[in-house]
């Protein structure tokens, strides 16, 4: 990293636990996808002061840094990350129900939300019951599936800005549309989330989760890495329908493989690197570009070196 390391960890260490400040850290283990290189750092903070910290001590020294939740949705390069990595998820995940209002801090995971809401008697949020995130890269990402997605029952969310300081906003002014919302363009820290659902009878609930789970179960494969979808929905196409018109099913490049079961995953079939993932990607791209005129898009966020968004 161009920035002095041991400078910016001593700083740290004024807001940041040492056991929660890790310099030279991979981020495969903290992907879905199991790729990926070293961040110059990963900062692990689990209370909202250390949160506010370490994002006042990137500023202060003005290092670039990406937010992460989970890592379900996210790849960094081969190379590793040049910058702060700060992971929200495995921390900073208190919930509180209040009548039909869940109140999640953003790395609770979307699960745990969905669970505590159906024993809760509320409905509105079985959709989400699968899919592997925090329920801050949730509403980063507008995640959906089964008809259901973030916006339907975000009710406002509380995000700090660069300069640190929060904010609080409605659901209505977070410009969400398909896998998007305005804290893609805004770059601002999703801190908490407040989720608005409906009293429903905790028995059809239960069952929604079933079968969207068996749903999952069958058509997904789950027994490999993976980062879930790998492309956005082109409109009036589906990726995976695309994919698999194209006669790639089960093409592979080095470890990363286009999933038998579903084209629209790429998978991580043991030794794949970001680089096996990227060249699978851009092969998929060509294909289906010239065959239809479609040009996928990657719905996972591919973080390079250097911070930019590989597309
Ligand atoms: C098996 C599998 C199934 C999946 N199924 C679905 C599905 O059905 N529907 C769906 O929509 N997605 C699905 N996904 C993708 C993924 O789970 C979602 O996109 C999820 O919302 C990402 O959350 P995350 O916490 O893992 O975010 P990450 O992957 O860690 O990050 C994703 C993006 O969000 C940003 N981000 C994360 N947290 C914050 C925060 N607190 N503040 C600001 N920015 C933040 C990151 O910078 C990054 O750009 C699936 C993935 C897998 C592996």
């Amino acid at each position: 990293m161009k920035y002095n390391t041991g400078t910016i960890q001593q700083e740290l260490l004024r807001f940041v636990d040492r056991d929660h400040i890790c310099p030279n850290c991979s981020m495969k283990p903290y992907t879905t996808m199991k790729v990926g290189g070293p961040a110059a750092l990963l900062l692990l903070p689990v209370t909202a002061g250390e949160l506010f910290g370490a994002l006042e001590v990137t500023e202060k020294f003005d290092v670039p840094y990406v937010i992460m939740g989970n890592g379900s949705n996210l790849i960094f390069d081969d190379e590793g990350y040049d910058g702060i990595v700060i992971r929200i998820a495995g921390g900073l995940d208190h919930l509180r129900i209040e009548g039909n209002i869940i109140f999640a801090e953003a790395g609770t995971l979307l699960t745990t939300v969905a669970q505590a809401a159906a024993q809760a008697g509320l409905t509105g949020m079985e959709f989400a019951c699968g899919i592997p995130g925090s329920v801050g890269g949730a509403v980063y990402m507008n995640g959906g599936a089964y008809g259901g997605e973030m916006s339907q029952i975000v009710h406002s969310v509380s995000s700090i800005s660069r300069a640190g300081i929060m904010k609080d906003r409605p659901g209505k002014e977070l410009d969400f549309s398909y896998r998007k919302s305005v804290f893609q363009e805004n770059g601002e820290t999703i801190f908490g989330v407040k989720l608005l659902l409906a009293q429903g009878d905790p028995r059809t609930i239960q069952e929604k989760i079933e079968e969207y789970t068996r749903r999952r179960t069958t058509r997904q494969p789950l027994r490999y890495p993976s980062s879930g979808s790998f492309f956005r929905r082109p409109p009036g196409h589906f990726a995976g329908a695309l994919i698999e018109e194209a006669g790639l099913k089960g093409l592979s490049c080095g470890g990363a493989q286009i999933s038998d079961l579903h084209a629209g995953f790429i998978i991580n079939t043991g030794q794949a690197t970001a680089a096996d993932i990227l060249d699978l990607m851009r092969i998929v791209q060509e294909t289906v570009l010239s065959r239809t005129g479609v040009l996928l898009e990657p719905e996972v966020r591919l973080i390079a070196k250097d911070g930019t968004l590989r597309k």
